[in-house]
């Protein structure tokens, strides 16, 4: 038996993607580089997934750039945005939550010079838009923010912070880092005046190996990948036709059924919350108005890393924070000012359009047998 809970971290590929790629690779495998049929092929396989991804965050398709992950995506907007504007602002503002992808580029840029005003989450796990308002200034070249945490589920204020600034401040860049929250919360670049915006594929039940890039019209990026000139220019390497063709079929299966999917997940929310509600000393860190498809817990005592292994041992599979932090304490959980106590404790459940009301009953026994099991070791 196999229950796995880590979709935050990644998801199985849906039967519908893995088939797209098994044809591109066997059969449309054409360079769309290459002046001839095949080539013509593989580069309408491309133009169907930009369309795609251009209904679902309402612009063109020309404006989306098929990158090798998120990560990449978020380098090349936050980098790329600095190098094409060398006379503009140099301030950057941000949040203490961002994932390593997007942290880890703003501290980079700091170090060659840049001022970084980092905003910080209310006491409750909530942002407050008017300290958005309040960071940014004329010197503030770009605003970089997720849109919900991956740690947590907040849900950030996005709705109301990117419209108000853009209109305050309409030469400022806004990127947002997607990744947690598009096609599962409805979004349109459009009407946002979003400037850039990312999301990967692995975590929408496409392969691994492709992130996108939305570039508004008329914004400006200096590459961060040198070579042959692929996606205009912006980030060159012979294109990943089957992992974009998989990616196509993955998100037309999530807006089809995106608010179908986000009603189950707010389901198996709802019951893991009435249960572990009843267990003693579990103590739920998301807050209520977070994103369905995740909840973080605290089972307190009991390490993350012991719990993680005693549920593996029963075949489920969850994680002690986001999966790039490979058991490192959470500095995400520090910043939304949980305490040590709760960090060490700390599980992110995540759910998938496969998980079932069984599976979430099944963790529920787990973690009562391993709270039994792992306090009275406690108490010795
Ligand atoms: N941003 C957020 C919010 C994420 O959750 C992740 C992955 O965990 C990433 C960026 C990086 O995505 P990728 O694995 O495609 O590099």
């Amino acid at each position: 038996m196999e229950i796995y809970l880590d979709n935050c971290a990644t998801t199985r590929v849906c039967d519908e993607a893995a088939a797209a790629c098994l044809r591109v690779m066997t059969e449309d495998y054409g360079n769309p580089s290459s002046l001839h049929k095949k080539g013509m092929e593989a580069e309408n396989i491309l133009t169907s997934a930009r369309r795609q991804i251009g209904k679902m965050l309402g612009c063109d398709g020309d404006c989306v750039y098929f990158t090798g992950s998120a990560t990449e995506s978020n380098n090349l907007a936050i980098l790329g945005a600095a190098a094409a504007n060398p006379r503009g602002g140099k301030t950057i503002v941000t949040t203490t939550v961002e994932h390593p992808s997007v942290a880890k580029t703003v501290e980079y840029l700091e170090e060659q010079g840049y001022t970084v005003r980092r905003i910080a989450p209310k006491p409750d796990g909530n942002f407050d838009p008017q300290d958005f308002l309040d960071a940014v200034d004329g010197d503030t070249l770009l605003l970089t923010f997720m849109m919900v945490n991956n740690e947590m589920g907040t849900v950030l204020p996005y709705q109301a912070v990117i419209p108000a600034l853009k209109k305050k401040y309409p030469r400022l860049l806004i990127h947002m880092d997607a990744v947690q929250g598009f096609a599962k919360f409805p979004l349109s670049v459009k009407r946002l005046d979003i400037d850039l915006l990312t999301f990967s594929g692995h975590k929408l039940y496409a392969p691994k190996g492709i992130g996108v890039l939305y570039v508004k019209k008329g914004v400006r990026l200096k590459p961060v990948i040198h070579g042959g000139g692929q996606e205009k220019g912006l980030r060159s390497g012979t294109h990943a036709v089957q992992l974009a063709a998989g990616l196509q079929e993955a998100l037309a299966l999530c807006d089809r059924n995106r608010a179908a999917f986000q009603a189950h997940y707010a389901a198996l929310n709802q019951r893991l919350r009435e249960g572990v509600a009843k267990l003693e000393d579990v103590l739920v860190n998301s807050p209520e108005n977070g994103a369905p498809h995740l909840l973080n817990l605290s089972v307190m005592g009991v390490p993350s890393e012991i719990m993680l292994h005693f549920l593996e041992t029963k075949g489920i599979y969850v994680s002690s924070g986001s999966a790039c932090a490979k058991g490192a304490k959470s500095s995400v959980l520090a910043a939304y000012g949980l305490p040590d106590e709760r960090i060490k404790s700390a599980l992110r459940v995540s759910f998938s359009k496969d998980s079932t009301p069984e599976d979430i009953d099944t963790l529920l026994e787990a973690l009562a047998e391993g709270i039994a099991k792992y306090r009275r070791i406690a108490s010795l």
